[in-house]
């Protein structure tokens, strides 16, 4: 049977997360994808700040994901955090959750943006540069309308200028997510050869160049067309 969504829940728990410093919320109808023990969590929460996934930002995005703990803790619903740095805790009890959900699908189901060239996650306002937490639930907010598709629309500049040549210029769908977007052995060998050479480990390219959250841009959604256009402002 639907839920009677709450809007002004989706209002009460944005502005305090707001206020708290996250660059963006959404909220996400994922109940085809939660599977077994959390298949009741049909809600996702997403949540983006614009700042690398460092220690810092780790700490950051879980103190947000308390703050949504204790807001729907104290209303009585159902929740279960994801951690932020999920996938790179392979190691841990919680990894086994890992498979069940991914930051990703909570925020293109929200409507927060789209699985780039690159294969990471582009928001129109922040480009490549957002991390994110999620927090499933069974409270009744109202779900945004996702996004299906990559809306990178003719851009190449990640795949014309990737110095491994590791990008395959593959568009990303709904249908499609788990599709292989980068040729992760030729972007890890670049990177070691260059950690070899300038004793830097990351190359980042591909995050730089998104024309995508750039302070000189202005982004505008082409509605003919359904792609969000670039334009240089300066
Ligand atoms: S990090 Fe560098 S080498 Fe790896 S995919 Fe991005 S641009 Fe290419
Ligand atoms: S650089 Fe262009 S193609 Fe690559 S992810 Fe950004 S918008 Fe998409």
């Amino acid at each position: 049977m639907p839920r009677q969504v709450k809007e002004d829940l989706n209002k009460e728990l944005e502005d305090i997360l707001l206020e708290l410093g996250a660059d963006v919320v959404g909220f996400a109808d994922v109940s085809k994808v939660v599977r077994g023990d959390i298949a009741h969590l049909r809600t996702a929460i997403s949540i983006g700040i614009n700042r690398r996934l460092t220690e810092k930002g780790i700490e950051i995005l879980e103190d947000l994901e308390r703050a949504v703990i204790l807001f729907l803790r104290k209303r009585g619903y159902r929740y279960l955090a994801i951690p932020p740095d999920s996938d790179r805790r392979k190691d841990k009890f919680i990894s086994r959750l890992y498979p069940l959900f991914s930051h990703k699908i909570a925020a293109t189901s929200s409507g927060l943006g789209w699985i780039g060239r690159n294969g990471l996650f582009i928001s129109p306002e922040f480009g490549p540069r957002l991390s994110l937490a999620t927090v499933l639930t069974d409270a009744p907010f109202k779900p945004g309308r996702p996004i299906e598709k990559s809306l990178c629309g003719e851009c190449l500049l990640c795949v014309k200028f990737c110095p491994a040549g590791a990008i395959k210029g593959r568009d990303w769908s709904v249908n499609d997510p788990y599709g292989e977007f980068v040729d992760t052995r030729r972007c890890n060998e670049y990177k070691k050869r260059m950690r070899a050479v300038h004793g830097k480990p990351n190359c980042g390219l591909c995050i730089n160049i998104c024309p995508f959250g750039r302070n000189n841009r202005t982004v505008t959604f082409d509605t003919k067309k359904e792609v969000y256009q670039c334009q240089s402002t300066g």
